[in-house]
This record gives structure tokens, sequence and C-alpha cells, in this order.
């Protein structure tokens, strides 16, 4: 009976991820859909500890909710505090300790085989304890150094002299020591020192790879926890943690591949033809000749007030400005006063997929007005002025007219063919790539230099006096 009690709980958890991921794929549901799958896990995670068949002692329950208590507690108040524009690092975080989850699950598991019998484990659990522990070790690891390049800890990539080869030889070596471990069946030492080799893969994996390309590595990450988790569900012959590995597993898988695609870069040259080295330096791409042209607030104000349509681009120094409700009241503005307003939304602007729209969403612009990349572009000849805010990269016409810049191929949101540009950063400084940008040398271009917030408060103030 508790048995059948329990088989129905992994089914409702199983489902509930289901429609609560389908629901995560647009941003109208997607607080729904994540409020769903999290109560699918309490049930699951509930149903486990009270409809186990095994005895539990009080202490083993003791320790169980202590370590629920203390994960809950700060899981809740990192992400209640943590900021929109450091959520890949808390992502690459939670990741990491997933995927860290996965490995001490099969070194517990292969612990408890050692002191039972050996000899009866049958080849299915030891390979999905040596994947499990390989895997998620190296999702640990890896997650562990994304996390410091993103938070500028090591902004610069560390290539080793020929890391290529080296990295495949000491993977295969790996893989190898894993085969070696479920033929043989092993011991414990070797398995901490299966369990160190993957720790060191994990690392070499990652610290080639460019700031600008990690959240590619991260989907990848995250793809690789879910594939570690779903060995664990064979392991423990556990429906709900199959599924929702498998899930874990097929979305990362899909989500790497579609940002390789709105880079316009395969998934080997994200792992071995790294770029970005960190922002901040314009020391890489085309050599940029010319001027540049600044505009005030007051002939901005005219400009836009007498536009008849204009595009706003949104960029990561949006994000960091804060300047997502003042935009808004600029939109609405300019509405009133009968010009059409969009939001190109470029797939990786910001620094994270879907950052722009999530900033945008949150001070009520509508989602009808937020226009993808694809969808925009061809309008870009009919708007009178583009308002580029805080963006830097994805608007960089390098990306299709220089073969030799690093973001060449990298689809862009094609702002040169409006009939004005209006670019407003702080200064001059390059964005995450850490290139320089042509388009602000662009006839047309006129830098609107200020922090995004303020200088758009001004804009409006000007503006309302029109
Ligand atoms: P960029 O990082 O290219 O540029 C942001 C610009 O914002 C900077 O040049 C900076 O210039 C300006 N800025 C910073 N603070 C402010 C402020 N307070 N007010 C006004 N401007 C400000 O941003 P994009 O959004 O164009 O491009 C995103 C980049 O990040 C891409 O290279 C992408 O690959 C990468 N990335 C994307 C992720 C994703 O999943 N979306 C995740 C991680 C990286 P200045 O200092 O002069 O003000």
């Amino acid at each position: 009976m508790k048995h059948n009690i329990l088989e129905i709980c992994y089914l409702i958890g199983s489902i509930t991820f289901i429609v609560g991921l389908k629901m995560m794929g647009n941003a109208k549901t997607a607080r729904k859909g994540n409020l769903i799958a999290a109560v699918g896990m309490i049930i699951a995670i509930f149903g486990t500890i009270f409809l186990h068949d095994n005895e539990v002692s009080p202490i083993i329950y003791g320790l169980i909710f202590g370590a629920i208590g203390i994960g809950t507690v700060i899981g809740w108040m990192t992400a209640k505090k943590v900021q929109m524009t450091k959520m890949p690092e808390l992502v690459s975080m939670f990741n990491g300790m997933g995927g860290a989850c996965a490995a001490l699950i099969s070194i517990i598991e292969y612990n408890h085989m050692q002191h039972g019998n050996v000899a009866s484990t049958s080849v299915g659990e030891l390979t999905a304890i040596m994947a499990g522990l390989i895997i998620g070790t190296v999702s640990f690891s890896g997650s562990i150094i994304a996390y410091l390049k993103l938070n500028g800890t090591m902004a610069k990539p560390v290539r080793l002299p020929k890391y290529n080869i080296i990295n495949t030889i000491i993977m295969i070596a790996v893989l190898a020591f894993g085969a070696y471990m479920v033929i043989t069946g092993g011991n414990m030492m070797l398995l901490y020192l299966l369990f160190a080799a993957a720790i060191i893969y994990g690392v070499l994996f990652t610290i080639p790879i460019g700031g600008a390309d990690m959240p590619v590595v991260i989907s990848l990450l995250n793809s690789f926890t879910g594939l570690a988790a779903a060995f664990g569900g064979f392991l423990y012959d556990n429906k709900v943690m199959l599924t929702g590995g498998i899930l874990v597993g097929s979305a990362g898988t899909l989500l790497t591949l579609i940002m390789c695609k709105a880079m316009n870069r395969p998934l080997s040259n994200v792992i071995f033809g790294a770029f970005g080295g960190g922002a901040g330096t314009a020391d890489a791409g085309a050599e940029t000749n010319g001027s540049i042209k600044d505009i005030g607030v007051s002939d901005l104000a005219i400009l836009m007030n007498y536009s008849k349509k204009v595009v706003i681009v949104p960029g990561y120094g949006l994000a960091v400005a804060q300047a997502q409700h003042v935009i808004h009241e600029l939109e609405l503005l300019l509405e009133e006063r009968g010009v059409e307003v969009k939001y190109a939304i470029h797939p990786v602007a910001g620094r994270m997929p879907g950052h722009m729209n999530v900033l945008l969403a949150e001070s009520n612009v509508s989602y009808d007005k937020m226009v993808e990349m694809d969808e925009i572009n061809p309008e870009f000849d009919q708007t009178d002025v583009v308002l580029v805010v805080g963006a830097n990269d994805v608007v960089n016409p390098a990306a299709k007219s220089d073969p030799s810049s690093p973001i060449y191929g990298m689809p862009i949101l094609e702002v040169d063919r409006a009939k004005n540009i209006i670019v407003n950063k702080r200064s001059m400084s390059a964005g995450y790539a850490g290139i320089d940008n042509l388009l602000f040398y662009d006839p047309k271009c006129s830098m609107f230099f200020g922090d995004a917030k303020k200088a758009l408060t001004s804009l409006v103030a000007e503006i309302k006096t029109l």
C-alpha cells in the first residue's frame, strides 16, 4: 500500500516537472510553471522520506530535516538577495551543487556496496555509479570555475600549450579509469582517485573557455548534472529522479544548441576555440578609425518626439543601471505623442538567456512590444530612431563585416539600417567580449553619454517640456 502511494507521488512529481517545464517556455506562464514543478518536487521528497520501505531511526530523520532546513534557508536567502545581473553566477553555483550531489550519491552507494557484497553488484549498477560520479564531478568543478569567471575572479581564459590535446587525453583517461572500475569492481581508494581525476578534468575543461561563452558552458554543464541525476535514478530505480534528470539533461542540451545557433558557432568552436577574455578592454577585433559625435538631451528629445517609429535596444547596461522603469516611462510618453515604440530583443543581450524579457516585464512592458531579433531586423529600415541603451556586443557590425573579429558570425541586431542611431552608455568602454564597436563611428550614430537611469530620466523630463 505504502509503496503504491509512493509510486503515485512519483508520477505526480514527474507530471508536474513536464507541465512546469512546458510553462517555463513562455514568459507569461513561467512563474506559475516554476511553482508547479516545485510543488511536484516537494511531493516527491516528502513521499520518499515518509513512504519509504526501509526503517529509519529518529537520528536519521533529524539529519534529513536538519539538512533540508539549512539548504532551504541558504537557497531562499541567496535567491531573494541576488541581483538580476548576478543570476548566471547563482545558476552556475546551484548547478555545481546538483553535480556534487550526484557525485556524492555515487560515492556513498559505492561505499555501501563495499560493505556489502561487491561481487553481487551488477555491471549496470556499477556503470550507473561510475557515470554519475564522473559526470556529476565534472559538472561540479566546471561550474565552480564558471562561477569564478562570471564574478570576475578568473576574468582571463587560462590556456595551457596544446590544451585541446591535453584535455582530450585526460578525458579519455578518466573514461578508461571509469570503465576499469566497472570491469574490476575497484576499491574505495581507486574511487577517490577517480573522483580527483574528474575534478581536475572539470577544471581543465572550463578554464580555457572565455567569459563571453560562459552561458553556453553553464547550460552544457547543466545538462551534465541532469544526466548524472538520471544515472542516480537508474541506481535507485527511482522514476521521478530519472524523469527529472532526463528533463534537465535534454533541456540543457537544447538550450546549449539554441545558444550556439544564436551566436552562429558550432559547440566545438565554443569549447575548443574560446573567445571573450572578459569585460572592459578593447583589445581584440577590428581597428577603429574615425571620430564619434555626441548628442545633447534637448536635441535628442526633439528628434525622438517628432519621430514616427522608435526601436529601443536594451542591453546589459540597462540592467546594471536598473533603468527598466524609466525606459517604460519613456515608451509610454512617446506613444502618447503618437510615436510607435518597440523593443528589439537579442537572444544573448544581458547576462543570461531571457534577461531582457524578464527585466522589461518587471516594469510592465507589454510582451507584444518585445520583438525577437529575426523579426525586428527587417523593420530597422523603416525606423527613424534606434535607441541603444547599455548594449554593445549585440549591435556590433564587426560580427558581420570583419572576419578577424572574435564575434564574427554572431547574428546581431542590425541597428545600422535605421535612419538615426543613438547609443547610451557611460564611456567608450568595451562590452563583455572586450572588443571595440564599429557602430559608434558610423556617421548616422550619436553617443548619448551617461548612466542609463540618469540619462533616460533627463530625456523623459526634456520630452515632457515639448
Ligand atoms: P555588453 O556587455 O556588450 O555591453 C554592455 C555595455 O553597457 C557596456 O559597453 C557598458 O559601457 C554599458 N554600461 C554598463 N553600465 C552602464 C550603465 N550604468 N549605464 C549605461 N550603460 C552602461 O552588453 P550586451 O547586452 O550588448 O551583450 C551581452 C554580452 O554578454 C554578449 O557578449 C554576450 O555573449 C554576453 N553574455 C550573455 C549572456 C546571456 O546569456 N545573455 C551571459 C553572459 C554573457 P560603459 O562602461 O561605457 O557604460
